[in-house]
């Protein structure tokens, strides 16, 4: 058995560029990592290779079909898992590989950009843009968190290099999602480190917002609440939560709600 691996190893490395130095991939690939386990150089069949463009043209995937091993996963993916049917083998004998139809540019008329194929590419034929030449795999510190774009809850795996999130990659064990995601959670991290992020309270003067302290929002916040309270009674205020808080923030607000303004005006948006 072992023999018949490795042979199978050094014909997927006969059509291989090796280009291990400068790959995206490099320390997270299956294929180095099985020609390191079985000791395979690449050097037993001479042969011809592939010399295919990079396709680029989208902001979220780079596809190098010369680094791929047409294991037929990230097909196999699309198409049975996010059942988007954006890709699936092209050509014929050694000129197959996976591609749109046509070769044409993903676009999002024809792809979702949720990343799954990446995801499950075991070489550096599919990488994500976005974090690519921002640092190997080693260099990642892995955290373990939630995606707080809707209610769904998928787990998640933020790839932080310099106190920066790089990139974000697939908790396979998530109980909810096992390893999904869609755009948002895969692709939708730039918001962490934007300039034009909210970083202080804000209050209203006429027509502006300026800065203030939490001590002094807050104040505002609860005199304002007051006033309305006395004014026109408990019921003419409410609160509406959101999904993409915890469930201890929601059951918080609930809380809230009930015990100091003294109404049950409370919802939530996951309820409609
Ligand atoms: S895909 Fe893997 S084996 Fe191929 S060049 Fe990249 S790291 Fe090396
Ligand atoms: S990004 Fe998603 S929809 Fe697009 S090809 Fe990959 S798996 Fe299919
Ligand atoms: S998952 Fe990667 S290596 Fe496998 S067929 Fe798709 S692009 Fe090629």
């Amino acid at each position: 058995m072992k023999r018949i691996r490795k042979r199978l190893i050094s014909l997927l490395l006969s059509n291989h560029p090796n280009d291990c130095m400068r790959c995206e991939t490099s320390g997270a690939c299956k294929l180095q990592n099985f020609a390191y386990q079985y000791n395979v150089d690449g050097r037993e069949y001479g042969g011809e290779k592939w010399n295919l463009p990079i396709r680029q043209a989208n902001p979220f995937i780079v596809y190098e079909p010369n680094k791929c091993i047409v294991c037929g996963r990230c097909i196999r993916i699309c198409n049975e898992i996010v059942m988007a049917g954006t890709i699936d083998f092209t050509g014929r004998g050694f000129h197959t590989v996976p591609d749109t139809a046509f070769r044409t540019a993903r676009t999002l008329s024809i792809c979702e950009f949720c990343g799954q194929c990446v995801s499950t590419c075991p070489t550096g034929a599919l990488t994500d843009k976005k974090a690519r030449g921002k640092g190997r795999a080693h260099e990642m510190k892995r955290v373990k968190t939630t995606c707080s774009y809707c209610g769904t809850g998928c787990s998640l795996y933020l790839n932080v290099k310099d106190e920066k999130v790089v990139r974000v990659s697939s908790d396979f064990f998530g109980p909810v999602n096992q390893g999904d995601l869609c755009i948002k959670g895969r692709y939708g991290y730039d918001f962490i480190h934007s300039r034009d992020r909210i970083k202080t309270p804000l209050v209203r003067r006429g027509d502006k917002f300026v800065k203030t302290s939490w001590d002094r929002a807050f104040a505002t916040i609860a005199s304002n609440f007051e006033k309305i309270i006395k004014r026109h009674g408990s019921d003419s205020v409410g609160a509406f939560s959101s999904s993409r808080c915890t469930n201890e923030e929601n059951f918080l607000l609930s809380k809230f709600v009930r015990t100091v303004f003294r109404t049950n005006n409370v919802d939530n948006c996951a309820r409609v």
